[in-house]
Formats: C-alpha cells, structure tokens, sequence
C-alpha cells in the first residue's frame, strides 16, 4: 500500500512537471478576460493535466519502460515549450515538413545557449524521476494497475471526442497527432489524379494572375457591397475592380471548400475533387508558371493542389490556430516578390490568406484596429456581439489593405486578380458564431475581381462580360473555369453559367 502511495505521488509529481513546464507554455498569450475566461482554460488545463497523469500513470508502472520513455519525453517538450514561449511556434503539419528538409548549417542556426539550458535542466528532472522509480519504487501488480489505467485511458481518449480533439492539440499527444497528419498529407499529395480536358485558345505574351484566397469573408460585410461601416476604403476608390456580392457555396470549412474552388468538383460532380487536379496543373501544362504561397496551415483535402505548384511557400508554418500572437496577411507580400527570380512571363500566385480567420484581433496589426471595443477572449461567446463584430470588421479593413497592396504591385503589368473567400462567417445570428456550423450567413463569401488597364486593353470582351456579369448568381465554381479561361484556356465543362467571362 505504501509503495502504491509513493508510486502515485512519483506520477503525480511527472504530471506536474510536465504540465508547467510543456503544458503551461502552450497557453500564454491566450486572452481570457473574465471569471468565464479564466474558467474554460483552466478547465482546459486540467483536462491536458489529466490526460497527461494517465500516460505516465502507464509509463512509470515499467521501470524500464520510464527509462527509455521519459529522456525522450523531456527532450522532446524542451524544444517544443522552448519555441513556443520564445518564438510563438507551435508543431503544425507544415513545420514538420519543414524542419525535415532542414540542412544542418540552417539547423545550427536555431540553436542557442538558452535552448540547451532549458533543456539540460529537463533531462535533470527526467534522470532524477527515473532515479526514484527505480531505487525507491517496487510497485506490487504493476502489470494490473498498467492495464486498469489504460483501459481508463482508452475509454476518456476514444470516448469523449471534445477530450481526444483537445488533447491532440497538446503535449505530448500532439507530436503523435501532428506526425500522422503529416503522413496523410504526404499521402495525400503522392496520390494520383487526372487532369481535366483542356484546350488553349490562345497564349498570351505575358500574363499575371492572382487568385487571393480569403478566409471567412462574407460578402455582406463590405463597404463595397453596401455595409455601412468603413471596412473597404481603399478598394472603393480602386478602377478596374467589380465585387460581386451573389457568390455562394454550401461548404463552410476551408478544407472542403477550396477543392471546390480550385477542381472541376461541383454539386453535380462532387467525387472530383478526389479525383482530378486543380486548375494549377492545367496552367503549369500550358506554360505558366505557378506559386502556392500561403499562410495557413495545409489540410489533406488540398495538399495535393499545394504539391501541384511549381513552387509553396508558407509564411507561418508553425503557427496553428491555438497561438494567438500576430500572424498577419503582409507577410505573404515579400513571398510573393521573392517566389521566382524574375518574374515569368506568365505567372498564377495563389495566395492563401489566414484573413477574416478567428481569432481575429490576432491577424490584424494591432495600430490597426479600427472599430472598438475589440475582443478580449479566446471564447468566442464570451466576448460581446458588438466586440466580435467589430474585432470581424477590423479584419476585413485590414483585408482591403493587404489587397490593394497586391493589386499596387500589378497596377503596370498585364494583371488579373481574383479576391475570392472559401466562406463566410455567422456573427451571432441565431445564437451562430464563426463557420462550419451550418450557418446561412456563412454560405455567401466575398468576391472581387480587379484587372490592370493593359488586361482590359488586351481582353476588351472579358471585361464586357465580367461587368454585365457581376450582379448574377453563382457558387464558387466559378473560379476553375473563369481563370482557366482568362489565362486563354477553354477546359472540358466550360459555359457561361460556370464562367464570369463569358456572356
Ligand atoms: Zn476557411
């Protein structure tokens, strides 16, 4: 019995460890204004904190196996809570890919005397817990309590899905997590597709196209299409540029939406998007050259159209939605300058914006904030509806900066840009917040498209269609055949009802 008390206070001890030294970092900077704040992520702590003591519950009862495990464990989120307190960076799929295409003097570079600190202490109290389990711990039944607790695991892990979803966001599940996310990515972009029929009407000289994809931007949120407040003053004084407010589509999570955007997949032929490549391999066949850059995350459902580019580049690879720090759209601007040497002659960036993305005070710059109050909690129904809304709008003025930026850098070329967002976002109607949930508000996303004076020049009858266009209805569809077509390619399934430039 008393060696079952002192084996309990040794994992006790572990757990307590491991969550303030690896649990704890990942939480700073969360904004928890409030008792409600102050309540949901100490819960949250304490669930991490739980799952945690059930693994090294289980771990420990080995003596052998605590001894291989636990110098591993304290390495492992050494480095992690290391970065994520001195840089703000967490495990994310990409960074992975990243870190694994690292040579050795970039490597080196990252390294710092603070680092080796923080981790020769680590593995300190790591050799010190193994010191104890094995000169002054004989757990009687080992083997029983291994297996009561990891049925008890099993069940909390598989049985709850709020518990297994948070808990995979967090060390130490979160390194499993993300290295399984990374094999389906990997999987998913070797996977084969077949392109769709195309044919080339005409190769222009030279020919610029952006497509911007927004993040949670609904169409009735800006100035330009009519909201009252001031969220798109620099794109309302832009020529050339026509917002179409009648865009819709019936999927409200970026992972299942920009296949939409980007493959023939439609409500008709939904399986494509698993089957045939986006529009970036038909450009990359008819002699353009194709860039990915991006600043969120990568998801398995369009992985494979990031492996299609010619080149990826992600500005924030190890941020993940669960840091709030600054991560904003500007720093895709000098990616984009420096995706090729020269710029090609014809050329399509996609740029994958964080946007309108909660939590949104952090992808605005904060001298930024125009409408206040702003948020001041990690959860959204704990802030106010006018602080959400207005922390929303914040986002999309700083939208309509990032844009007009792009759109200043292609004012002399021969250019076409193409604003449009996977979604929209419910701001509190019907008791909604952010997307995914169904949410009619969430199904019209904002559209623009802008053209440089010499595209207009060069495609008199495009423009004539867009213009006469801009008002109809269409779902995100749109988006494979009209830049296709505007690049001087007809692909199989085209028609005026797919295609902003046609009449
Ligand atoms: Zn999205």
């Amino acid at each position: 019995m008393k060696q079952s008390i002192r084996y309990l206070l040794w994992v006790l001890f572990a757990t307590l460890w491991t969550t303030v030294c690896f649990i704890l970092p990942d939480f700073t900077g969360s904004p928890m204004d409030g008792f409600y704040g102050t309540l949901h992520i100490t819960a949250y702590i304490a669930v991490c904190g739980f799952g945690t003591f059930l693994i090294l519950y289980i771990i420990g009862c080995s003596r052998y196996l605590s001894a291989v495990i636990l110098p591993v464990w304290s390495l492992v989120g050494a480095v992690l809570s290391f970065y994520r307190i001195g840089y703000h960076a967490t495990l994310t799929p990409v960074l992975l890919d990243v870190v694994l295409h690292t040579n050795t003097e970039e490597a080196l570079g990252v390294l710092s005397w603070q680092l080796m600190v923080w981790v020769v202490f680590n593995l300190f109290v790591a050799g010190l817990l193994i010191w104890f389990r094995w000169r002054t711990i004989r757990l009687p039944y080992a083997w029983v309590h291994g297996l009561v607790l990891l049925a008890l695991w099993a069940s909390v892990f598989f049985g709850f899905r709020r518990v297994h979803n948070s808990l995979c966001q967090r060390y130490p599940y979160n390194v499993p997590y993300t290295i399984h996310e990374y094999i389906v990515l990997q999987h998913s972009m070797d996977a084969p597709r077949e392109m769709p029929n195309y044919t080339v009407i005409e190769q222009p000289d030279s020919l610029t196209i952006v497509l911007v994809l927004g993040e949670a931007v609904r169409a009735d949120h800006l100035q330009l299409n009519g909201y009252e407040r001031e969220t798109t003053p620099r794109l309302n004084v832009r020529t050339n540029l026509v917002s179409l407010p009648h865009i819709y589509t019936d999927k409200t999570h970026t992972s299942v939406s920009l296949p939409d955007i980007l493959t023939r997949g439609d409500s008709l032929h939904a399986e494509r998007v698993y089957t045939e490549t986006s529009f970036i391999s038909v450009l990359n066949e008819a002699q353009y050259h194709t860039a990915w850059i991006s600043n969120q995350d990568m998801g398995p459902m369009f992985a494979h159209f990031v492996a299609e580019s010619d080149t990826a580049m992600f500005a924030n690879a190890d941020k993940s939605v669960f840091v709030f720090s600054q991560w904003l759209d500007e720093e895709l601007l000098p990616l984009m300058e420096n995706a090729f040497v020269t710029r090609p002659k014809r050329v399509c960036y996609v740029l994958h914006t964080i946007g309108s993305h909660w939590y949104y005070d952090n992808h605005v710059p904060t001298d930024k904030y125009f409408f206040r109050p702003t948020t001041t909690n990690r959860v959204v129904t704990a802030n106010t509806v006018e602080q959400v809304v207005n922390s929303y709008d914040n986002t999309i003025r700083y939208m309509d900066a990032f844009v007009d930026s792009v759109i200043a850098s292609l004012v002399d070329e021969k250019a076409l840009l193409i604003y449009q967002s996977d979604h929209g976002e419910a701001l509190g109607e019907n008791g909604m917040f952010l997307h995914a949930n169904g949410a009619e508000v969430a199904m019209n996303p904002a559209c623009m498209i802008w053209y440089s004076d010499r595209f207009k020049e060069a495609y008199p009858d495009k423009i004539k269609a867009l213009i006469s266009n801009k008002d109809k209805r269409y779902r995100t569809d749109y988006v494979f055949y009209s830049i296709l077509y505007a690049a001087g390619i007809e692909a199989e399934g085209d028609c005026p009802q797919m295609n902003i430039f046609r009449e």
